[in-house]
């Protein structure tokens, strides 16, 4: 007889791992084609010591003291690991009031009026989440909050955090009036006809208000975080990528780690941009963290442009009715220096990038990269954070160069108002190459999963089924948005366990279900690759393990 195991799960059926292994590439580490007949999953010592069937683990592996589950025919698969996620920022915003998914002026007033009516004595009203779609013409303006807090400040987040909407006391605070000039990296929308500030701040010139608001402390920022972290466990998230992490709030996540508070593994990213920090002084901040179990950086974020709503994403050809096509962050000569660097020093680089030209110039920058630096471990692993839209000759470049498309599904939610604003400012044409993971996928790209959380919900099922039905999660529209680039529920699967692992050098540990890898998994309330992608929206995750510890089990479990 083996040891025995501290947990045993019987009963479930064992996703092991990923499809045709001729579509990954760099030949990484992956297991064999998804097994069907393996029900049975055992666990000592954090790792994955065996699987296969019940009968055969309930006699081998089970001793008094082995926690044994039964998983009542759930799906048996790898973690989540969310690839693109902002864990403290969607903590400090917490306690705000959530405006996603209202879509109208009288909701969003409603909701705000209740909030200052919960805390009258609240220096500052604060929301998030708004939608461009909200508002008749895609924009709100400070009346509109005025006339709902008009005692004190008021500043609400848009969903995306691209674009910030304040009230007159906040503006008055901030000091903007007509005269104020725009900052170099945002806008003041002004009234066409008066020239007046109508409220709207685009990019950085919400900075001019939100540094008015005061900061939360830190301690109130590690509660919020914990908090965060404990509901991470509940939806089966058991690693993150944090997608923009300034060197001062490295040390939050020092402490969470040290206090043990971490029950998701971390991977951060920090900011590159012109005047940032050096390499040099990101190699001292985190240098020990490299390639740490727990808490890992390795990652260098950068932006590329901004977002199609507020027609800040860099476009190849204009937006509809207007000259512009947009707003490229960096010049691509400044951009090709600042990574080839980065490259030659062994980053890995994420560049945010939604237009179709955006995209054009990161794969740039990495091509460059490459050629600048042959001697380097070509093992790269470069991405490119969100890809709503792309030019069909770029399609087989993530494959070719080896880049990684960073993708979070639930941003493709086809809801009818969301849609009209987003596919309203590129036109039909352009609109029907959004969110192509379909065709990423069969040029033999790397997908990664994540969620972009607080921008939407972390929630992975509504990820799940914006990738493989690309429906609304109430079914809309029939059929699927772009059906040719809807998913297999195992490939979708796939890329938010294994194809995010891959993006943090971690899939020869976790991602995949395998004897001797981090005992890193989930066991669903269902099997939904049997029961068809009609199943995803509804499920919940009964199980959650991470390093073979229960973070989260449902009352159905227990
Ligand atoms: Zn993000």
């Amino acid at each position: 007889m083996s040891d025995p195991a501290d947990l045993l799960i019987v009963g479930g059926r064992v996703f092991v791992a990923y499809g045709p292994t001729a579509l990954v590439p760099h030949g990484s580490n992956v297991g064999p084609p998804p097994v069907g007949t393996a029900s049975a999953i055992a666990i000592r010592d954090g790792r994955i010591a065996w699987i296969g069937r019940d009968d055969e683990g309930l006699r081998e592996w089970r001793n008094p003291t082995t926690d044994v589950v039964e998983a009542h025919g759930g799906l048996i698969t790898a973690g989540f690991d969310d690839a693109h996620i902002h864990v403290r920022e969607g903590a400090d915003e917490l306690d705000r009031v959530d405006l996603f998914r209202l879509e109208s002026v009288e909701t969003v007033q409603a909701a705000i009026a209740g909030q200052a009516a919960a805390d009258p004595d609240a220096p500052w009203v604060l929301g998030k989440g708004w939608l461009y779609a909200a508002f008749p013409g895609g924009l709100p303006d400070s009346a509109l909050l005025d006339a709902v807090v008009a005692d004190r400040p008021a500043f609400m987040g848009c969903f995306d955090g691209h674009t910030g909407w304040a009230n007159t006391a906040a503006l008055r605070l901030a000091g903007i009036d007509r005269e104020t000039r725009d900052p170099a990296d945002g806008v003041i929308v002004r009234d066409a006809a008066t020239g007046e500030a109508t409220g709207v701040l685009k990019e950085g010139a919400q900075e001019l208000v939100k540094r008015h608001i005061p900061p939360s402390t830190t301690a109130a920022t590690l509660d919020a975080m914990r908090r965060t972290i404990a509901d991470l466990d509940r939806a089966g998230i058991t690693a993150i990528q944090e997608a923009w992490v300034e060197p001062e709030r490295v040390a939050l996540w020092r402490t969470l780690l040290d206090e043990g508070a971490l029950t998701v593994r971390a991977r951060l990213a920090l900011p590159m941009q012109p005047g940032g920090a050096t390499l040099d002084e990101y190699e001292t901040l985190v240098g020990d963290l490299r390639g740490g179990e727990w808490l890992d950086a390795g990652i260098l974020k950068a932006f590329a442009d901004g977002v199609i709503e507020a027609r800040t994403a860099s476009m190849l050809d204009p937006y509809v009715d207007d000259t512009s096509t947009g707003w490229p962050e960096w010049d691509a000569d400044t951009l090709d220096a600042f990574a080839a660097e980065a490259d030659r020093r062994g980053w890995q680089m994420e560049i945010h990038a939604i237009g179709d030209a955006g995209v054009r110039m990161a794969l740039d920058a990495y091509e460059r990269a490459a050629a600048a630096n042959p001697a380097r471990d070509p093992d790269r692993r470069h991405r490119i954070e969100h890809i709503e839209t792309i030019a069909g000759a770029d399609i087989p470049r993530f494959a070719r160069l080896g880049v990684v498309a960073s993708m979070q599904p639930y941003h493709a939610d086809p809801t009818p108002n969301q849609a009209d604003v987003w596919a309203g400012n590129i036109g039909p044409e352009r609109a029907g190459r959004a969110w192509s993971w379909g065709s990423i996928r069969r040029a033999g790209g790397m997908l990664a999963f994540g969620s972009d959380w607080p921008v939407v919900p972390f929630d992975p099922f509504i990820a799940l089924n914006a990738a493989v039905n690309r429906q609304t999660i109430d079914g809309h529209p029939a059929g699927g948005w772009l059906p040719s680039e809807r998913l297999s529920t195992s490939d979708a699967l796939a890329a938010y366990g294994h194809g995010s692992a891959y993006a943090a050098f971690a899939d020869g540990r976790r991602g995949t279900l395998r004897v001797g890898g981090d005992a890193d998994l989930v066991v669903l309330d269902r099997d939904i690759l049997a029961e068809g992608p009609s199943s995803i929206i509804g499920t919940s995750v009964a199980l959650t393990v991470v390093g073979g510890q229960v973070v989260h089990r449902s009352e159905a479990l227990s």
